[in-house]
């Protein structure tokens, strides 16, 4: 069908389009940056797809992004020779939002403007932000490798519609052209936009031009050449020194590889040689996604083969439990032409994933135990958005175990508040000098733990106790038994032996308390029946009168509910 067609946009389209010229006007330039970001991307997939069908490149395989305005028309112009889309492609990806996280970033807005803006940036503005500064947007686009009457235009007002026809379209690769809404005359002049592309897109690696200008005599003005410029350095950022890159350009790199509006939290950049070689630019972005729970979001480190891009989201790069980082593996050995399956097998993807795992590990640790309070107070943050995901790395990465242990972070009774700053190092650092083991409960909330009767020994000892309540704390001490050399043990597990923590009379006291109280624990016993196993005379309470524990080996309360609210 090549007529013309109105479509409405996904309802969810409409209010992002309606937050966002609200909200993130005063940021109003990120458009130019979104808008390259897409062409710089279409163009790796072509160049990617074309490994494998050179036909794709239609005889042009110089990549380009051209930028372009029109003073009388005011329109502005993004155009790229990168993959093009097909008309379903432009439907979906210019007429809703398909994106995991869709359904939470929704879920969370309030209706502040201000707090809405920080969200939208955290959820990604992408494509709709063209219409911050256009009242219309007309995008023409043909896939590469499509016939010329393959084209497509598409075009909106970014209300509550698009109009969608098939056209001609000789040239393959996507054009975007913003009509400037009053008030945005400052855009449409050479020095103004090379200035916005220096500031956010300088890293982009296909070279972005404009026509350069002379002054013109006669018209009192700058008028525009046939010459092109580019603007940009268009060379990989990752391949240069770190010397020659200013953390400016790393922070604008990051948001384009990771699809992000804020600032990362931090980065860590380095070439790997031996065996394998590789470079590795990988960043913990300050906040965590709206797709983080979901097991099938974007993965978000990407893979180069010599400076040719070759996979969005190569999961294998990272273990699960990483999958916040994001950024880009260039590597120096393995084939262009290596596919998602190879990879799986593939001898210098698993030595590229343990050295990955390691630095990421390594640069959390360095936060961690930095001396510097800004550092700290970013390791902070980093335990509040992804110390749940990090906590799963504890039974998944069984060669890290230890390293990630060092990174935990808990609550505890020493500060009896829900904040997680204590390490298990610090916990060490404060036993007493007769204690062994490392202490610690589980509970539904961080207030039944820090209430549990099983605490009253220790409180009246003195002795700190960790406190647990997040879900996969059971499943973090089912695989951390031991941390430097100490046990750790629940309180409400088995007979307790607090070892040298107890002292003679304590012992004898309760021995003698067993007798005296036999009749009184056979008769509960008797009127419990099944439901427990023993009851006996303790001396962890002080002052309330009985406590439930569970058996040494047995699942401990806390699990036993979990698993029963599970249907298990
Ligand atoms: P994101 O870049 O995070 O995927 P965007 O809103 O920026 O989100 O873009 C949505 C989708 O539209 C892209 O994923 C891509 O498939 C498509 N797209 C946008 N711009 C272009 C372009 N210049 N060429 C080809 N496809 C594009
Ligand atoms: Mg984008």
């Amino acid at each position: 069908d090549t007529s013309k067609e109105t479509l409405g946009f996904q309802t969810e389209v409409k209010q992002l389009l309606q937050l966002m010229i609200h909200s993130l006007y005063s940021n109003r330039e990120i458009f130019l940056r979104e808008l390259i970001s897409n062409a710089s991307d279409a163009c790796d997939k072509l160049r990617f797809e074309a490994l494998h069908n050179a036909a794709l490149f239609e005889g042009d395989s110089d990549f380009k992004i051209r930028i372009s305005f029109d003073k009388d028309a005011k329109t502005l112009t993004i155009a790229d020779n990168g993959v093009g889309m097909s008309r379903e492609e432009v439907i979906t990806n210019l007429g809703t939002i398909a994106k995991s996280g869709t359904r939470e970033f929704f879920s969370k807005l309030s209706g502040d403007e201000k707090k809405d803006a920080s969200l939208i940036g955290q959820f990604g503005v992408g494509f709709y932000s063209s219409f911050i500064v256009a009242d219309k947007v007309t995008v023409h686009t043909r896939r590469a490798g499509a016939e010329p009457n393959q084209g497509v235009r598409w075009e909106s007002e970014g209300t509550g519609e698009f109009t969608i026809e098939m056209v001609d379209r000789p040239i393959r690769g996507t054009e975007i052209t913003l009509h400037l809404k009053e008030g945005q005359d400052d855009l449409l002049s050479s020095w103004k936009l090379k200035s916005i592309i220096r500031k956010y897109s300088d890293h982009i690696v296909q070279p972005i031009v404009m026509k350069g200008e002379k002054w013109d005599d006669e018209k009192k003005e700058q008028v525009a050449t046939d010459e092109d410029e580019t603007v940009n350095q268009a060379s990989a950022l990752w391949a240069r020194s770190k010397n020659d890159i200013t953390d400016e350009q790393y922070k604008e790199f990051y948001k384009h590889v990771g699809h992000d509006f804020e600032d990362p939290l931090t980065w860590t950049h380095a070439r790997v040689e031996g065996k394998t070689e590789y470079t590795q630019l990988l960043y913990v972005p300050a906040r965590a996604p709206f797709d983080m729970w979901d097991r099938n979001a974007r993965h978000g480190v990407k893979l180069y083969v010599r400076r040719v891009f070759i996979m969005d989201d190569a999961e294998q790069l990272m273990p699960l439990y990483l999958r916040f980082v994001r950024g880009i593996v260039d590597s120096a050995d393995l084939p262009l032409n290596v596919s998602r399956e190879i990879l799986q097998e593939s001898k210098d993807i698993e030595s590229i994933r343990n050295g990955c795992t390691k630095k990421v590990l390594g640069m959390l640790e360095s936060l961690a135990n930095s001396e510097d309070a800004a550092e700290k107070e970013k390791y902070a943050k980093f335990w509040g958005e992804f110390g749940r995901v990090l906590k799963e790395g504890m039974g998944e990465d069984h060669a890290n175990k230890d390293k990630i242990a060092a990174l935990l972070r808990f609550a505890s009774t020493q500060a009896d508040t829900p904040d997680e700053t204590v390490s298990l190092a610090d916990y060490i650092g404060r036993m007493k000098p007769e204690q062994e083991k490392i202490y610690y409960v589980t509970a539904e909330t961080f207030n039944a733990a820090k209430n549990s009767p099983h605490l009253e020994v220790f409180r009246k000892k003195g002795i700190e106790v960790i406190l647990l309540s997040d879900r996969v704390d059971e499943w973090v001490v089912s695989h951390l038994t031991e941390f430097e050399g100490k046990q750790l043990v629940s309180v409400a597990k088995g007979g307790l032996d607090l070892g040298k923590l107890e002292d003679e009379a304590e012992k004898k006291e309760q021995e003698s308390a067993a007798g005296e109280f036999k009749e009184l624990t056979e008769k509960i016993a008797k009127s419990l029946g099944e439901r427990a196993k023993e009851v006996r005379v303790t001396h962890r309470l002080t002052d309330s009168p009985a406590c439930l524990v569970a058996d040494e080996h047995d699942v401990s309360g806390n699990l036993a509910r979990i698993l029963k609210a599970a249907g298990q």
